[in-house]
């Protein structure tokens, strides 16, 4: 019979979808296929013709008469080529029973699909066996239709097509075997294959291609990797290769970098062509590059701004280059006494930008010498001086009858990018007759039960002669209208005819020819009562015996009285209603002829605070050695100071650096004010003042060792501890005695004692200007409201509403002592400022340093009090230190007490061991780097080692100072203990 078949082809339509590899197809047979036959009358090998009339090999088989058929045909050995499940497509036709005449019940419609796995093709006639087990049966294959007729011109028939997959496999390969058992059926095509995911490029990542699992549900994960210039975005992309060789659920994505863009379906990542850049990954496309930029390269990623043209850090890479505004235009300028107003019109050029903002500088020219100098801090500019956003600025407080330029300044986002800029406009007034300023302050001088002698500063800007001051005063219980007024020509009054114990409120103002100023702040001062009066005349009575003419007794009960009635109130006893605006001069119980300590801004002319407590030196009897340091004002140098008549001796001179203002001037000269009134062995010693050549100097007795902190540091481990308690003796001393004069220093910490060659300490640094805003940049000092802060050594009520006291002192002091013990540590490590206020917030504090003795952290803790009215006096902590001098056996305790109130922090002093991988690391961490050579030339290079390491190991490699021997040892000590940890943990 010759059949011909018209064959449906799928093997199209599978690979536009998978991957299909065709183990065998029969279709394809040249020749005979010679598939084996069992038995021999059964399948019959036949040829045949496909649609485009190739001859193909069949097998057909059509005994339906014949009962019992069990006919086997069997492929040749199939080779598995990795494939883990296989397909079979099948193509046949089947003849229907029913259309065969007499046919016995036993015909069939349907065939068996086998197969049977083999390392190799050893199959043979008889084996493997024809039965089910050893082969593996895969299906029952029914025909979906069958045929019926058969038409000898063009056969009509009806072939079906059937696919099997069976798996896993996994020997070298198989045999297929078709079982008919009574069907009139042909084989038609027979095709083995198996699926695989096809290469393809996905969501921009290419995957390789991938064999399908062992089962038809299995999916086989694959990594794909990003087209060139392409980048994962988040997670690895992947993608599952599912049974039937599809690719499904991708996971994660690739996108063209910076610079290149997706192009061909997202199957390239092509570079930006010059002109256009592309900023980020992304899918965006290269943007052309914005007004005034171009791209020097392809694939750019940013456009370059043009000559003179910029971009602000803030501007999107989108945005045009802009440049620099032209200056402002039109400035009128109006003039009102020392007042006055600009006005001006916004710039021709705003450079492309809508950021403008005007800055307005202020120079006065006023000192006739050619040059102008910019204004002070008192000018006040409305709405403000710099970042003006409209053109309008009211300009006051400027000075009576000066010159002044005003540079009105356009500036942008990228001023600060170009050379040329800031364009400015200027505009020179001069300013006219104007009132005085208000005094600032008032003091009291002396007070008795009916009068008092109050003085006070003259304005900062007179703005001319002053004629007179007005004195208002009246009882603080009365009504303001009810206040008498007092007139003086000089800056102090006597205010007489006032009721004993009463507290008035007195205000003054200045008056020149242009009319009064305004009147100063009220401020609030008491009469003594007649008993106070009494017994203070009683108390001084017997110094006052002691002298000889009548007329000196007078003048010393009046000078007594002055020194009486200055004095303060006591700095450890109790504060008033009237703290803040009551002065400190109101009586106390201070000992005759203790001098209190005078603030030399309270002088109308601070040169005169000079004048009083500085001597001044003439430079030919200093002679300048070598610069030792850096002091806020200029350089620090040691030198000889040869005066007439007395020995030569060693001093430190601070010289004011050229080109100071009058008032760096003022702020440098105030510390020689301040120094020049304290007289102590634990206080700096001012020599004098040079002032009248330049530069100007303060010279102050010569300390060898330089100041306490690096001192320290330089000899970690060398004192004794009670040399360290000598040393902290010396400046609990020296802050006694300016506490006992009345003197807040605000500045305690080992950084501002210096140090001499007998080790005494002494408290030094008593300028101020430190504190003030906008100082120099260092860190120590951090801005806070209305000036600087040094916030580790500060007390938090001193940082948080600056109240600066003794007591603040007393807090300071501590950190000091913290920072002796621990020879020149920094006080809270690397902590930051804010970490440091919100740790002591919290009750934290500093731990014991290494071999503290507990007494002394006791002492530093008792300073460190949050109820400030706890904290020690300095008095009391002198004598606690001197006692424990006295009694060194109270220093042995070593153990941190553990019922402080206080947290410590966590304490650094013992490292650890398990933060270092090497033991040059941990030398490093304890400070004692310098010898990580001489550990590393003795093989002390694990911590194995050196965790066994003795006293005697110690000295053998070269660590020879006792301080230094100690600190390995006990750092060893601990690193044992550790390790003892770790193991019981581990065990
Ligand atoms: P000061 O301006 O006081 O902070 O001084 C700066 C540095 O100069 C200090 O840290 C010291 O190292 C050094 N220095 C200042 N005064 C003296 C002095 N009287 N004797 C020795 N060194 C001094």
């Amino acid at each position: 019979i010759i059949i011909i078949y018209t064959l449906l082809i799928l093997q199209g339509k599978l690979q536009l979808f998978y991957s299909v590899v065709i183990l065998m197809d029969s279709t394809t047979a040249t020749a005979e296929l010679g598939w084996t036959i069992y038995p021999s009358q059964g399948w019959e090998e036949v040829s045949g013709y496909d649609e485009n009339m190739n001859t193909i090999r069949t097998y057909q088989v059509c005994n339906v008469f014949d009962n019992s058929q069990n006919n086997w045909v069997r492929t040749k050995y199939i080779r598995r080529r990795g494939a883990q499940r296989i397909h079979v497509q099948m193509k046949f036709s089947v003849r229907d029973c029913s259309s065969i005449p007499n046919v016995p019940g036993s015909c069939k419609e349907t065939f068996n699909l086998y197969y049977y796995e083999s390392d190799s093709n050893t199959a043979t006639k008889l084996s493997p066996p024809w039965m089910e087990n050893p082969w593996v049966k895969v299906d029952t294959i029914a025909a979906d239709e069958s045929f019926s007729q058969v038409d000898l011109g063009g056969r009509i028939m009806k072939i079906n097509s059937e696919i099997r997959s069976f798996g896993p496999v996994s020997r070298n390969g198989f045999y297929l075997a078709f079982q008919d058992y009574g069907a009139c059926m042909s084989l038609i095509a027979v095709r083995v294959f198996y699926r695989k995911c096809p290469s393809v490029i996905h969501n921009g990542a290419i995957f390789s291609e991938t064999l399908s699992g062992a089962e038809s549900t299995s999916l086989v994960a694959a990594r794909g990797v990003c087209v060139p210039n392409g980048e994962e975005v988040d997670v690895p992309i992947k993608l599952y290769c599912n049974g039937d060789g599809e690719w499904m659920v991708p996971i994660g994505r690739c996108m063209c970098k910076a610079g290149y863009e997706a192009v061909e379906n997202g199957t390239v990542c092509r570079a930006c062509v010059s002109g256009f850049f592309k900023a980020a990954q992304g899918d965006q496309q290269c943007l052309q590059c914005p007004i005034n930029s171009r791209t020097t390269s392809e694939g750019a990623t940013n456009c370059v701004c043009r000559n003179g043209y910029y971009r602000a850090d803030s501007d999107p890479p989108q945005m045009p280059c802009t440049t620099v505004p032209s200056a402002p235009q039109n400035v009128i300028s109006m003039v009102n006494e020392t007042s006055l107003r600009l006005e001006w019109s916004p710039p021709k050029e705003a450079g492309g930008r809508e950021d403008l903002v005007y800055n307005i500088i202020c120079k006065s020219c006023g000192s006739g010498r050619g040059g102008c100098t910019r204004c002070g801090d008192n000018v006040q500019f409305v709405p403000r001086q710099l970042g003006l956003t409209n053109t309008l600025v009211h300009i006051s407080d400027l000075l009576a009858h000066t010159q002044y330029t005003f540079e009105i300044q356009a500036v942008n986002g990228v001023s600060d990018q170009s050379p040329y800029s800031p364009q400015y406009t200027s505009v020179n007034i001069t300013t006219n007759q104007a009132a005085p300023s208000a005094v600032s302050i008032i003091h009291q001088v002396s007070r008795r039960p009916d009068s008092i002698t109050l003085s006070w500063s003259q304005p900062d800007q007179p703005n001319g002669l002053i004629l007179d001051y007005e004195l208002k005063y009246y009882e603080k219980n009365q009504a303001e209208w009810n206040s008498s007024l007092t007139r003086s020509q000089t800056n102090t009054a006597v205010i007489r005819g006032l009721k004993p114990g009463t507290i008035y409120v007195f205000q003054v103002r200045a008056r020149t020819v242009a009319g009064f100023g305004r009147f100063s702040g009220k401020m609030y001062f008491q009469t003594m009562t007649e008993d106070e009066y009494k017994s203070s005349i009683q108390e001084k009575l017997p110094l006052i015996i002691g002298s000889t003419a009548a007329g000196l007794v007078f003048i010393i009960a009046i000078t007594v009285l002055i020194i009486v009635c200055r004095s303060r109130r006591s700095p450890e006893g109790s504060e008033s209603e009237y703290t803040d605006k009551l002065q400190h001069y109101t009586s106390g119980h201070m000992s005759p002829g203790m001098k209190i300590y005078i603030d030399p801004f309270t002088y109308e002319d601070p040169n005169e605070a000079v004048r009083e407590f500085a001597k001044e030196i003439d430079i030919s009897c200093v002679k300048i050695e070598q610069v030792i340091g850096a002091g806020e004002f200029g350089e620090v140098c040691s030198g000889n100071l040869r005066q007439p008549g007395k020995r030569e001796i060693l001093v430190a001179i601070k010289a004011l650096k050229a080109g100071y203002t009058e008032r760096q001037r003022r702020d440098f000269l105030s510390e020689a004010s301040i120094m020049g009134q304290f007289d102590h062995p634990n206080i700096i010693h001012l020599e004098g003042v040079v002032t009248k050549s330049s530069p100007v100097m303060i010279i102050t007795e010569f300390m060898e060792n330089g100041s306490l902190d690096s001192f320290l540091r330089q000899n970690d481990g060398q004192f004794t501890v009670i040399q360290l308690v000598g040393m902290l003796r010396g400046i609990a001393a020296g802050m006694k005695y300016l506490c006992d004069m009345n003197y807040v220093h605000r500045d305690l910490a080992a950084r501002n004692i210096l140090v001499n060659s007998n080790l005494v300490c002494k408290v030094s640094d008593f300028g101020l200007s430190r504190f003030l805003e906008d100082d120099t940049s260092d860190p120590t000092y951090t801005s806070a409201l209305g000036g600087k802060i040094p916030i580790r050594w500060t007390a938090p009520e001193a940082i948080q509403y600056r109240k600066f006291t003794w007591s603040s002192d007393c807090w300071s002091y501590g950190i000091v002592m913290w920072e002796v013990m621990s020879y020149g540590e920094r006080p809270y490590w690397d902590m930051s400022n804010q970490d440091v206020i919100n740790a002591i917030e919290q009750d934290y504090r500093l731990p014991p340093p290494m071999d503290c003795p507990s007494a002394l952290h006791q002492l530093m803790l008792d300073c460190w009090q949050k109820d400030r009215s706890n904290r020690p006096k300095f008095s009391q902590i002198v004598s606690t230190l001197d006692k424990m001098i006295r009694n060194p056996s109270s220093l042995k305790a070593m153990t941190p007490l553990s019922s402080s109130v206080h947290l410590p922090l966590l304490d650094r002093t013992t490292p650890d061991f398990s933060s270092f991988s090497t033991v040059e690391e941990w030398l490093d961490a304890i400070k004692m780097g310098q010898y990580k050579e001489n550990f590393a030339n003795e093989d002390f290079s694990s911590f194995d080692v050196v965790s066994k390491m003795t006293m005697e190991d110690i000295v053998r490699v070269g660590v020879t100072l006792a301080g230094h021997q100690k600190k390995i040892l006990n750092s060893i000590q601990s690193m044992r203990a550790q390790m003892n940890q770790i193991t019981s943990v581990e065990v």
